[in-house]
């Protein structure tokens, strides 16, 4: 057997970039949560063929500090915990550190940012670029708030990858799915975006109900059912489909914790069990449904992309979610039944 040899940083993030950034819309949620999390209130995102050619996101949030700009892109760099203690409250959707440097492993990627500290903007904003890992020395560079992420030409370099990805227009789906996720848990955001030079999406500032309709449907807002309930630090809030919009796929199935969207075990059985008396087995429910816990209850740090998590109390959790949404489902019981039966 060959000698032991350390693997090169550049190496090391391609490796990881196979984990992260499973196809273009792994790593334009990584730019969408980094702007999130940076308190952007407006999401400009810019896609050129499924995003395999172009991701871009151009966002009004906090900016980077032109010290930490060329830090942002190496790996396990994070500004978002500095202890096992943090990771274990962890606010904020990114905590890896590794998000930028998997992307810039395998793109050209720009970074062009300008720091907003207390209210004041820096003089200007930094650029840096990176070609596929290889970082460039910053320059100045014109922007008037906020970060701007491109990134071209994503698995250009990573033939094996590159064979997996589906046509541009499955990409884009799995873009625009993506992006809706995002957009229902930030409904204080407004979304712009633009596929191949046209626009396709522009969602106003506005509450939860309003982004649903503009994103789930009218019909089922207007017909679902308002959930809030809540039992010691656990908080169950949002919209459950009525019975009565029941579908043949499970394609407006959303549900968040703490602001996440996740897709998990435990609650999937929740729901169904709740939907089993009133929803014809075929069908699926459609719900936007917000979990909001104590951060230590609930491990994110599963998997690299986030999407599944753990629970500490899943039965506690489980039985919370069953009571809250019976609860809410009794209502529309008693509200279809026919006359007189009540
Ligand atoms: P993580 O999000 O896990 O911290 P990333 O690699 O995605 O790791 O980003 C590294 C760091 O770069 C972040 O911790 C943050 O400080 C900074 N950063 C990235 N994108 C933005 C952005 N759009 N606005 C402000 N800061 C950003
Ligand atoms: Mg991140």
């Amino acid at each position: 057997m060959p000698r032991i040899q350390r693997l090169s940083d550049h190496l090391v993030n391609q490796i990881a970039a196979g984990e992260v950034v499973e196809r273009p819309a792994s790593a334009l949620k990584e730019l969408l949560e980094n702007s999130i999390d940076a308190g952007s209130r407006n999401l400009q995102i810019e896609l050129q063929a499924g995003g395999t050619k172009l991701i871009k996101v151009i966002d009004d949030g906090c900016g980077i500090a032109k010290d930490d700009l060329e830090l942002a892109l190496h790996r396990h760099a994070t500004s978002k915990i500095a202890s096992m203690d943090d990771l274990a409250q962890v606010a904020t959707l990114g905590f890896r550190g590794e998000g930028l440097a998997s992307i810039a492993s395998i793109s050209r990627l720009s970074l062009t940012s300008r720091y907003t500290e207390n209210g004041q903007a820096a003089a200007h904003a930094w650029r840096v670029d990176a070609d596929h890992g290889r970082l460039l020395e910053p320059e100045p560079a014109a922007l008037a708030v906020g970060t701007t992420v491109e990134v071209h030409d994503l698995y250009h370099q990573v033939p094996a990858r590159k064979k997996f990805l589906k046509s541009d227009s499955t990409e884009y789906a799995h873009c625009a799915a993506m992006i809706e996720r995002l957009a229902l848990a930030n409904p204080h955001v407004s979304f712009t975006v633009i596929h191949n030079g046209k626009a396709q999406q522009r969602w106003q500032a506005g509450d939860m109900a309003k982004r649903a309709a503009a994103i789930i449907g009218d019909d089922f807002v207007n017909s679902g059912i308002a959930v809030d309930e809540g039992f010691g630090s656990l908080r169950l809030h949002g919209i459950t489909g009525s019975p009565t919009l029941g579908k043949t796929s499970r394609e407006a199935q959303y549900f968040f914790v703490n602001g996440r969207f996740v897709r998990d075990k435990v609650v999937m059985h929740a729901l169904r069990e709740a939907y089993r008396d009133v929803l014809h087995h075929n069908l699926h429910a459609s719900f936007c449904l917000f979990l909001e816990m104590d951060p230590e209850g609930v491990d994110v740090n599963v998997h690299p992309t986030k999407i599944e998590v753990r629970f500490r109390e899943s039965q506690a959790i489980y039985r919370f979610l069953i009571t809250s949404l019976s609860k809410a489902l009794a209502k529309t019981k008693a509200g279809i039944a026919p006359e007189g039966i009540d």
